[in-house]
C-alpha cells in the first residue's frame, strides 16, 4: 500500500537488451511517466525468460509480470529467443489459470527501441489493469497459504512440464506467430494431464542390487547411491525424465514409475543394507 493507503502492485519487468529495454530506455529519456514500483530487469533475450522466473516472482510476492521482447522476426538471435517467449508465456498463463490465478496478471509485448512512448503506454494500461485487480489471490479469492501452496506444486513440476512439452515450446513458426494461434498451443485438457498425471520414480529396495547403473545416467544426480546398496530417489530432486527405468536392467526391474499414487516411504537405513547382503551371499 502507499502512503495514501492506495493498493501499488508489486510489478517486475523482464525486458530484452536489444529492442524493449531500448523502448524503456528512449521512454525514460523522454520524460514519459510510467509508475515507480514497476521495477525491470535486462536480460539478453525476451527468450532467457523461463517459467521459473515467472512462479518464482509470484511466489515471492510479485502481483503481475511483464515480459518484453523485441517484435517477431527482430530478434537479434538465431534461432528467434521471442518465439521461445512466447510459447513460455502462452503455456505458463494456461498454468496460471489452472491453478486459480488470473492469467492477465501475466503480460507478454513486443517493443522495439524506437517506441518510448508505447513503452510508456503499456506500462500505464498494464498498471492500472492490476490496481483494479488487487494483490495477488485477493480477486481469485485464494488464501495466501492455499497459493503459495499451489504456485509451489507447480513450480516443483517445471523441469519435468518443459521436459514433456519440448516441441511446443521449441515451435519456430513464423506462420503461426500471431499471439491467437500461439495461445492456442496449449489446451486445457494437455495442462491438467501434465499436472495430474506427472508420474513420480521409485526404487523398490527388494529388488534393487545397488549396481550404480541408473544413478550414473540419472542427469540430475537425484538418485542416492552407494555400491551394492539399495538406491533412494531423491524426489525433490527428480525431474521425472525416466531414464532410470530405462537404465534398471529388465532382470532387476527395480525401477517403478507411479502415476495418481503416493510414492513409499524412503527405505529405512536397515534395508539399504539388503542389496550389500545379497550380494556378499552371491559372491
Ligand atoms: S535401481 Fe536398478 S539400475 Fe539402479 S542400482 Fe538398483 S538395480 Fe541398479
Ligand atoms: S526419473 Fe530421471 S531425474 Fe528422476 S531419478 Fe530417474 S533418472 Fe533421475
Amino acid at each position: 500500500m502507499s502512503s495514501k493507503g492506495k493498493f501499488e502492485p508489486k510489478m517486475l519487468g523482464m525486458i530484452c537488451n536489444w529492442c524493449c529495454y531500448g523502448g524503456a530506455d528512449l521512454c525514460g529519456v523522454s520524460r514519459f511517466q510510467y509508475p515507480a514500483y514497476i521495477k525491470l530487469i535486462r536480460v539478453m533475450c525476451s527468450g532467457r525468460v523461463d517459467l521459473k522466473h515467472i512462479f518464482l516472482a509470484f511466489a515471492n510476492g510479485a502481483d503481475a509480470m511483464f515480459v518484453g521482447g523485441c517484435h517477431i522476426n527482430d530478434c537479434h538471435y538465431n534461432p528467434e529467443g521471442n518465439y521461445d517467449a512466447l510459447s513460455m508465456v502462452s503455456l505458463c498463463k494456461k498454468l496460471l489459470a489452472y491453478i486459480g490465478i488470473n492469467p492477465k496478471r501475466l503480460r507478454l509485448e513486443w517493443v522495439s527501441a524506437g517506441e518510448g512512448i508505447r513503452f510508456a503506454a503499456i506500462m500505464n494500461e498494464f498498471a492500472k489493469e492490476i490496481e483494479q485487480l488487487g494483490p495477488l489471490g485477493k480477486s481469485e479469492g485464494i488464501k495466501e497459504n492455499e497459493l503459495q501452496a499451489r504456485l509451489e506444486k507447480v513450480t516443483k513440476l517445471i523441469p519435468y512440464i518443459k521436459l514433456k512439452k519440448k516441441e511446443k515450446l521449441a515451435l519456430h513458426d513464423p506462420a503461426l506467430a500471431d499471439h491467437q494461434s500461439y495461445k492456442d498451443l496449449f489446451s486445457g485438457e494437455e495442462i491438467e494431464t501434465l499436472i495430474l498425471k506427472a508420474p513420480s520414480y521409485w526404487i523398490d529396495p527388494e529388488k534393487c542390487q545397488g549396481c550404480m547403473s541408473c544413478a550414473a545416467r540419472c542427469p540430475v544426480d537425484a538418485i542416492v547411491s552407494a555400491k551394492l546398496q539399495v538406491h533412494v530417489v531423491d524426489q525433490g530432486k527428480c525431474i521425472k525424465c525416466g531414464t532410470c527405468l530405462t537404465a534398471c536392467s529388465s532382470k532387476f526391474g527395480a525401477v517403478t514409475k507411479i502415476t495418481g499414487a503416493p510414492v513409499p516411504p524412503p527405505t529405512p537405513e536397515d534395508r539399504i543394507q539388503v542389496a550389500r547382503k545379497n550380494n556378499k551371499k552371491a559372491a
